[in-house]
């Protein structure tokens, strides 16, 4: 079976959330089954230095209109033999930034018609037929219509699958232009909402299968479906909800170059260390006993930092240490750099996007904190796990599929969980853990251990995937 999948960001090459993440882990993880995968991304400018490139094929691709130059490149990914072709166009892809710098690059639907039409494009010039392929959220939407309206010979008679990684994001533009994308008629139908096209509603309703990152976020979704409710409930038979995985390798607190100290779920010595290695980089009191709650994100309001900023002070009054990793929206960034200030030696905010730092947050924290507002899976409770870091999440989408609270099942439990969306229900699960932490160390020890245990990898999901495909080319 070939699979051609195609993402806007895979990791190392790009990225700014989980959609980078996967696109580089699962291609991967499906190669280690013997399935043939070939993965396509922009050759952003982030992309320069990351692996050797081969020019492969120059080909023409036709967006708004006219026809813009392709030069495509190939790599592979790292620690496989995956090959992975870049779309280069400089005028496109050579940024800054891969969706814009401050709003969106305002030519973002010829970009990732570009990307779509070119991945098709692409499988022409190498004479290389897939079987499927794989689209993922909105920028690669329009690849089940382009397969069936172009019927260019080696993609005609593939099947589509599109992976929702999060429905917020759908790719809406005034229709005034439509004509960026080269569709008419029956298969433009879709993609076409009121006074808007949609790219992500087309994708839902073209595509042969649709899937999202987990089994119950796929649920949520057909009654809060961010206005796509109606659409994603005609397509409920085709819809299906698969767990992320998370790269065992990569995030290893056994084997992890970026720590200050290795540690393993046997030996958790190594645990206190990183929290010590934290405390003195970042100038906070070296207190070992003061819980350390970390939180690593995209600063959104996705993510629960509207729970977060007028609990906050209620929260250190708990007598936990906090740091936060992330970049976003300028107020929150804004609140976290005065919180530093104002809280010197209790309050760490790193205000920037850093893998390395990701790692050491994962490693150093006691607690995870995850109070999402929606969460179609979310890595980072799966990276806590593994890092023996306790989650404390709210229960929606992949966090209540991936952590049990103690309260609920106390022989499966792996971290704390709170239902209802609200400050009170956030602390109340931070007290909770903050409470079992002080009071009862071996209870604590099991929590993490049992997290550090489950099997996260992604062979699993990437069967399923397997499963999937095998659907549609029966
Ligand atoms: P989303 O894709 O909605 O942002 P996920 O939890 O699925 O959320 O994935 C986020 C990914 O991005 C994780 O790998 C996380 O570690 C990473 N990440 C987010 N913000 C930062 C940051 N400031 N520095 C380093 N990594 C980050």
């Amino acid at each position: 079976m070939r699979i051609l999948f195609v993402a806007a960001e895979v990791a190392p090459f790009a990225k700014t959330g989980g959609l980078a993440d996967v696109a580089l882990a699962l291609p991967r993880a499906l190669a280690s089954l013997g399935v043939e995968v070939l993965v396509v991304m922009p050759k952003h400018r982030s992309v320069a230095g990351k692996t050797d490139l081969h020019e492969a094929a120059r080909f023409a691709v036709p967006v708004a209109g006219q026809l813009k130059d392709c030069v495509a490149y190939r790599g592979v990914l790292p620690e496989c033999s995956v090959p992975i072709y870049f779309l280069g166009n400089d005028p496109y892809f050579d940024r800054p930034a891969i969706y814009g710098e401050g709003s969106e690059y305002p030519d973002a639907l010829e970009r990732f018609t570009f990307l779509s039409r070119g991945a098709l494009e692409l499988c022409e010039a190498l004479g290389w037929t897939p079987d499927i392929i794989h689209a993922n959220d909105w920028h690669t939407a329009l690849i089940p219509a382009l397969v069936r309206s172009l019927g260019m010979s080696r993609s005609k008679e593939a099947k589509t699958i599109l992976t929702i990684h999060n429905l917020a994001y759908q790719g809406a533009f005034p229709q005034s232009l439509a004509g960026a994308i080269g569709l008419s008629g029956k298969a433009l139908e879709p993609y076409v909402r009121g006074d808007q096209v949609n790219l992500l509603r087309g994708g839902i309703l073209s595509a042969d299968l649709v899937n999202t990152v987990s089994p119950t976020y796929a649920k949520e979704i057909l009654d809060a479906g961010d206005g796509l409710e109606g659409e994603l409930r005609t397509r409920k038979d085709d819809l299906y909800g698969v767990l992320n995985g998370i790269d065992t390798a990569v995030w290893d607190p056994a084997h992890d170059p970026l720590l200050w100290t290795t540690y393993t779920r046997r030996n958790l010595a190594g645990k206190a260390k990183n929290k010590e290695g934290l405390q003195k980089e970042l100038g906070m009191a070296e207190d070992p006993r003061a819980p350390l709650v970390g939180a690593i994100s995209r600063l959104a309001e996705q993510k629960g930092f509207d729970l977060i900023l007028p609990a906050f002070d209620r929260l250190l009054d708990l007598g936990v240490q906090f740091v936060v990793l992330g970049t976003g929206a300028p107020e929150y960034e804004r609140f976290f750099r005065d919180a530093a200030e104002r809280h010197r030696g209790r309050v760490g905010a790193l205000i920037t996007f850093s893998e390395e730092w990701a790692h050491r947050i994962e490693a150093a924290a006691d607690i995870f904190l995850m109070p999402s507002r929606f969460e179609p899976c979310g890595l980072n409770q799966l990276y806590s796990l593994r890092y023996g870091t306790v989650p404390v999440v709210r229960a929606t989408g992949g966090l209540r599929d991936t952590v049990v609270d103690v309260a609920h099942d106390k022989r499966r439990a792996n971290g704390f969980a709170f239902e209802t969306y609200t400050a009170e229900g956030m602390l109340d699960a931070v007290t909770r853990a903050v409470s079992l932490y002080r009071d009862d160390p071996r209870a604590w020890r099991d929590i993490q251990q049992r997290g550090m245990g489950q099997d996260l990898s992604w062979e699993g999901s990437a069967k399923t995937y397997r499963g999937l495909y095998r659907k549609l080319v029966r």
